[in-house]
């Protein structure tokens, strides 16, 4: 309440805004800031979402994707204006400066007041405003629950509902993760209740491959799943070679470590990602195992308990090496 309060104060009058969220943003990360900044101008303010990097091309069809400016050497200067020039700075779908890369140093640096509004386990605390509930589904969840409690559900239309739609839909596996709750019921019923158009989102997201994506998940199930029975563990590497073969895009990959964790009896399940600045990681896991520990203790990273990602600076194989290495470690949680 407290918290609520004093971002009310802070946009009773029209303020210079700027949004952003983590590095490859997905579509809660992506659907939470368009959302807010659909609803922020509305209000009268004048407001900017930036992200770190490029983003699925599935993600375009969201209100306000026209406007996002994406960061790259080349729009360096103009992002590094707006974030000095910012009054207030929003921070949605990430728990530390970390996750967005060379936006961080520049926020950090900002006069402005920053607000975070994050659902992933232990955040830092280096925002002003902070709305982190940790066991929230998705942080598109908690922007509606930030814009109700501000008093303005009525402003939420049909375009905002629908990027918080995406957001919640994603986040939560298509309402199956435990995340979801009877209030992420009720919000969505809310957002029904706006028009938005379910069929449309869900064919967006998850129904427009590229021919190509879809034989690449072919092959990769094909030929690049591992199962590692002792410990109910199965993953997937991806090599910068065959990443160049399938003429693989941002968002190709995204889903690939699902299929790993939906054998029968797979508990723990990793996608490695042969990058050219580092090996990316996502790992996702059932139950009571903690992949946010594991990513954090063995691969620089963390999430959420049942899907996290990390990062590795060996070469592919040794980073697949040292992951199956550790898998005897886990065996109490894996085996048991
Ligand atoms: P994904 O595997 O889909 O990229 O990410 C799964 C979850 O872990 C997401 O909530 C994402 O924000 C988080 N995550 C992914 N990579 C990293 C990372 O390198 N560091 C941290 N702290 N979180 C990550
Ligand atoms: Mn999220």
């Amino acid at each position: 309440m407290q918290q609520i309060n004093a971002l009310k104060e802070l946009l009773q009058t029209p303020k210079k805004i700027m949004i952003t969220t983590h590095h490859k943003p997905d579509a809660d990360a992506l659907g939470s800031s368009l959302g807010l900044a659909g609803y922020l101008l509305k209000k009268g303010h004048h407001v900017q979402v930036i992200t770190p990097s490029d983003y699925p091309s599935f993600l375009n069809w969201m209100s306000g994707n026209d406007r996002v400016l994406i960061y790259s050497p080349s729009t360096d200067a103009l992002a590094q204006q707006i974030i000095q020039d910012a009054e207030v700075i929003f921070c949605l779908d990430f728990n530390h400066l970390g996750r967005i890369n060379e936006l961080g140093k520049y926020i950090e640096a900002a006069k402005g007041v920053k607000v975070l509004i994050d659902h992933h386990l232990q955040p830092d605390h280096f925002a002003d405003i902070m709305f982190s509930n940790t066991s929230a589904a998705a942080t598109a969840e908690l922007v509606f629950e930030v814009i109700r409690d501000l008093g303005d559900e009525a402003l939420i239309d049909v375009n905002i509902g629908e990027c918080l739609y995406a957001g919640i839909v994603t986040d939560t596996g298509s309402f199956r993760h435990a995340s979801t709750t009877r209030n992420v019921h009720m919000i969505i019923a809310d957002l029904l209740q706006t028009g938005i158009d379910i069929c449309k989102v869900h064919r967006n997201i998850y129904d427009s491959y590229s021919e190509t994506r879809l034989r690449f998940l072919g092959y990769v199930l094909k030929d690049k799943l591992t199962v590692v029975r002792e410990y109910n563990t199965a993953f997937i590497a991806v090599t910068s070679d065959e990443l160049k073969q399938y003429n693989s895009q941002t968002g190709d990959t995204e889903g690939l470590v699902n299929f790993a964790l939906s054998i029968e009896g797979v508990r723990f399940a990793a996608l490695f990602i042969d990058r050219p600045e580092a090996v990316k990681i996502s790992f996702r896991s059932v139950g009571d195992i903690s992949v946010n520990e594991f990513a954090r203790a063995h691969f620089s990273g963390g999430g959420h308990k049942n899907a996290a990602g990390g990062i590795s600076y060996q070469p592919l194989n040794e980073t697949v090496n040292h992951f199956v290495s550790l898998l005897p470690l886990y065996a109490e949680q894996l085996v048991n």
